[in-house]
């Protein structure tokens, strides 16, 4: 290896020791600090985030990366894919001045403040000019870059690297009709029951079971734990301690046990990326759209899929005998596939839940483009809702105001959970070919083949590839819809008889 690569490994893992840093400040943040602290923390990941930007920014890495560029040109060597990333990272870092990421944050902790008082009040025009002054910035943000075919590609591009607004458009105009067509077709089926999700359950023993599936799924405790936090997610310090958290609500008790399997999917995925890559940016899921691919995968593929309700149902019911009196493997497999159009995104089931996201992409692009105005928000929200779902929210706590990430600045990032769920579909058709008894595998509550196929196939790979070639390696084909319908016309078609 020559000296300069080595010197740039250095530095790289510094820069990720501190990130990993920073991580475990964040998730202590989120899990065990008192409120008072809340400041001080404030300062300390402002203060490591600054070390971070110096470091990677620095003359010295600009110079390193530009040599071993010639030296490392082939992106299919781990080298090459490390220097690859990595120069990609720099230059997007070397456009934005440093001043605009401090005015940014200021903006969006004021907006941030502005969005949850709107929201508590169902007020959005509290939340408007914070809004207005995040899409100024977001459009300023976009004018820092190379002109991309469209501005949004160059939003998409820090959460999905290389896909095309082109793209994603596509990709859901192919989705919409049949996924509208689909629950225009449910909604006039008998509707199933399920009364038994909305009973009073054990926390701890809800608790205890969530991590027992998990365990055999196969998410190692040895190199990770869930601790409980007011919103569950997943985070990674190394590929040896990849942790999640979880949260118990009253309302939907069972939501801890899917929960726990959704971002067991996330912690699968990055304890399972190759070892050698720890300290590179390539130790990272490829992006949010694969990462959510593998958490829907295994929440809901596996997770609401009638032969794991057969492998596990009978063992919850012997915790909750009470609860889940007179109800069946069967039944307890259509009740949490229950479909009903629903004014929430994050309770959305499977068969709507995409809807809520075209809505959002369609309003995304206008704002950016500039042909949508964020004064007429609310208005467009609710035709949107109308003409996507059939329905039109109440207020706007319950439509425009329902989400934290425009606040945040975080505009382009919606699509990727669409995409996610699109991705899990087309992997479980190439799964299914390469394991044909699969489906036998669940029911007997073996996952080792599974999980060793999404090793093999994406985990192991971290972020070497961008997405669309990743997927295009472990399917055959490019990121397309046709998968994701025809898994979602079979599920419901045997749950409502269509
Ligand atoms: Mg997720």
């Amino acid at each position: 290896m020559s000296e300069k690569l080595n010197q740039l490994k250095q530095i790289l893992g510094e820069v990720s020791d501190l990130n990993h840093a920073a991580s475990v400040l964040g998730w202590d943040e989120q899990v065990n600090m008192p409120p008072g602290g809340s400041e001080a923390r404030g300062q300390q990941l402002a203060t490591l985030g600054k070390i971070v930007q110096e470091k990677f920014t620095s003359d010295e890495v600009g110079r390193l990366l530009e040599d071993l560029k010639k030296e490392y040109s082939d992106a299919e060597t781990d080298e090459g894919a490390m220097i690859r990333v990595a120069s990609r990272n720099y230059e997007k870092a070397k456009l934005v001045p440093p001043s605009f990421v401090a005015e940014q944050a200021i903006v969006a902790s004021k907006a941030f403040e502005a969005w949850v008082e709107a929201k508590s009040k169902s007020d959005f025009s509290i939340f408007q000019p914070h809004l207005e002054k995040v899409v100024e910035l977001v459009k300023k943000y976009v004018s820092f870059f190379p002109p991309a075919d469209h501005p949004y590609d160059i939003l998409l591009d820090d959460f999905e690297p290389g896909m095309k607004t082109a793209e994603v458009r596509e990709i859901f105009g192919n989705l919409r009709p049949k996924q509208v067509e689909l629950i225009k077709a449910i909604a006039s089926a008998k509707q199933v029951k399920d009364d038994f999700l909305h009973k009073k359950y054990n926390e701890k023993k809800l608790w205890d079971f969530s991590e027992k599936i998990i365990a055999e799924f196969g998410y190692d405790f040895s190199r990770g734990r869930q601790d409980k936090a007011p919103h569950p997610f997943e985070t990674s310090f190394s590929v040896n301690d990849v942790r999640i958290t979880n949260r118990f609500e009253e309302g939907s008790p069972l939501a801890t046990i899917f929960s726990a399997m959704h971002e067991s999917g996330h912690a699968m995925y990055e304890q399972g990326i190759n070892p050698s890559y720890e300290r590179t940016p390539l130790a990272n899921g490829t992006s949010l759209a694969v990462h959510e691919s593998q958490s829907r995968m295994w929440e809901n593929l596996v997770g609401r899929s009638l032969p794991f309700c057969e492998h596990f149902f009978p063992e919850l019911k012997k915790a909750f005998p009470s609860q889940l009196d007179g109800v069946t493997a069967k039944s307890f497999y259509k009740g949490i596939n229950k479909v009903e159009p629903s004014f929430i995104r994050v309770n959305a089931d499977e068969a709507t839940y995409n809807l809520h996201i075209m809505l959002r992409l369609e309003i995304e692009i206008g704002m950016v483009d500039g042909s949508i105005a964020v004064k007429d928000l609310p208005e467009i929200w609710n035709a949107k809702m109308q003409e996507y779902l059939g329905i039109v929210p109440p207020n706007n706590a319950k439509g425009v105001l329902q989400d934290v990430h425009w606040s945040g600045g975080m505009i382009g990032y919606f699509s990727t959970y669409a995409l996610g769920n699109i991705v899990s579909a087309q992997l479980w058709e190439a799964i299914n070919k390469d394991i044909p008894d699969l489906e036998e595998q669940i029911r007997k509550g073996k996952f080792d083949s599974l999980l060793g196929w999404l090793r093999e196939k994406i985990h192991v790979h971290g972020h070497k590839y961008d997405p669309q070639d990743l997927v295009q390696k472990a399917t055959g084909e490019r990121i397309d819809s046709a998968a994701y319908v025809r898994y979602l016309t079979k599920k419901y078609s045997g749950i409502y008889g269509l």
